[in-house]
């Protein structure tokens, strides 16, 4: 008998197919508008666009005049904090679990903001529970309505340095006992301990913290912290597991380090000077320049001297991303969130026009590009074959980049998660 079910089960069994319909889409990779469009959807995969014949009998969504996209990508987040300071409390304040369940209402608001897939950059919740792993794994499972998530686990710094919990606050040190698991670690052997506990608890990246930062109480922000030795080694070691790094990197001598020490991306990059950008070109390392967060960072119960970093960090950015995009640096799109706020990730793509980038090259930014950062030729595009990762936009992106903030429409792998 449940043999038969079986047989009976199998010859129902039909792929699910959608059609798209739209005035307008966006080949990101050849910068060709198309007018009009048709995507078909088969499961989780684009199967054909603008095909001769349709498949008989699909339903059809018509969207009318809007211009579909490529699910955006963005890569850095920080999908367990709620602003620049609160999490000061939270991490004394909350259970894992309870900073867990209230983040997923920050994936899905980034979800419905049409961004599809998340680099995940560290939880700094001082837990040795990677917490947004845990999230990556609720979201692959559908247990979540969230994007794609591409978690680092800890970020890994300097005992004192810039991802240290206990540097978010003067008054914090001495409430933790942290270690390599929970990303502290000095010297080559513990940070090699520290990127083996991340890959081993379900990492897909590693973080570093190559340099001082903005939001903790150094008394500077560009100050190298780790030495080339540490980093090389974490290289080296994330590497042995196909495993890239990411660098938290202001000061140039820090991004040079970083740089030469081989990691895939310099994170904000605020003090780029003609070495670095030379450097970074010759190794094809990518910028995250995390820009538009000058515009919406939330200071106002940051301690002065966070102020005061600010300050000088935010302008010297955008000098630095500008002649980085002249230069030719390949860049992706990171927000920061929550500094951009969840659900408004799309200013970053306004930013980066506003910096030099043309609409074209902000929009491969947050799609083909991070696709390329992130190591996978699976999304980013409208191709056939690639993953039914698809937004829609009023208007047309092209000649308003603005119009990337009003997603009406978000479709990630084959399932509808917004519609007009
Ligand atoms: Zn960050």
């Amino acid at each position: 008998m449940r043999l038969a079910l079986f047989f009976l089960f199998a010859l129902t069994a039909t792929a699910e197919t959608t059609v798209l319909r739209a005035q307008r889409m966006i080949d990101v990779v050849s910068g060709r508008l198309i007018s009009p469009a048709t995507i078909v959807v088969v499961d989780s995969y684009i199967s054909a666009i603008n095909p001769a014949t349709l498949p008989a009998g699909a339903p059809v969504v018509d969207l009318g005049n809007v211009t579909l996209l490529p699910g955006f990508i963005d890569m850095h987040v920080h999908l367990l904090l709620e602003s620049a300071t609160r999490y000061r409390i939270d991490v004394i304040s909350e259970t894992p679990a309870e900073a867990v369940l209230r983040s997923t209402v920050n994936a899905r608001k980034t979800l419905l903001a049409g961004f599809t897939t998340v680099r995940e950059l560290g939880q700094l919740h001082p837990t040795k529970d990677l917490l947004a792993v845990a999230m990556a794994k609720a979201s692959d499972a559908g247990w979540i309505d969230s994007p794609r998530i591409v978690a680092a686990g800890h970020a890994i710094s300097i005992t004192g340095g810039h991802i240290d919990p206990e540097m978010s606050s003067p008054v914090s040190a001495g409430l933790f006992q942290l270690g390599p698991e929970q990303g502290i670690a000095d010297g080559v052997d513990e940070a090699v301990k520290a990127v083996r506990w991340q890959i081993k608890r379900g990492a897909q990246v590693i973080k570093i913290s190559a340099t001082a930062g903005v939001t903790s109480v150094e008394p500077t922000m560009g100050a190298q912290q780790m030495t080339k030795d540490e980093m090389k080694a974490v290289v080296d070691e994330a590497a042995r597991h196909g495993v890239k790094v990411a660098a938290h990197a202001h000061g140039t001598e820090g991004i040079i380090a970083a740089v030469q020490a081989g990691v895939a991306s310099i994170e904000h990059g605020s003090f780029l000077n003609d070495e670095a950008i030379r450097l970074m070109k010759e190794r094809g390392t990518y910028l995250v320049p995390t820009s538009g967060l000058g515009e919406t960072i939330d200071l106002s119960n940051a301690p002065a001297i966070v102020k005061q970093k600010a300050d000088i960090a935010l302008p010297a950015a955008r000098v630095s991303l500008r002649k980085a995009a002249l230069a030719g640096v390949k860049i992706a799109l990171g927000t920061d969130a929550p500094l951009i706020p969840f659900g408004q990730n799309a200013k970053e793509f306004y930013a980066m026009v506003d910096r030099g980038l043309s609409p074209l090259d902000s929009l491969r930014a947050g799609t083909i590009n991070a696709a390329d950062l992130l190591g996978v030729n699976d999304r980013g595009q409208l191709t056939s074959g690639k993953l039914a990762d698809i937004v829609a936009v009023p208007g047309n992106p092209l000649e308003d980049i603005r119009t990337t903030e009003n997603v009406v429409f978000v479709m990630k792998g084959g399932k509808i998660y917004r519609r007009p």
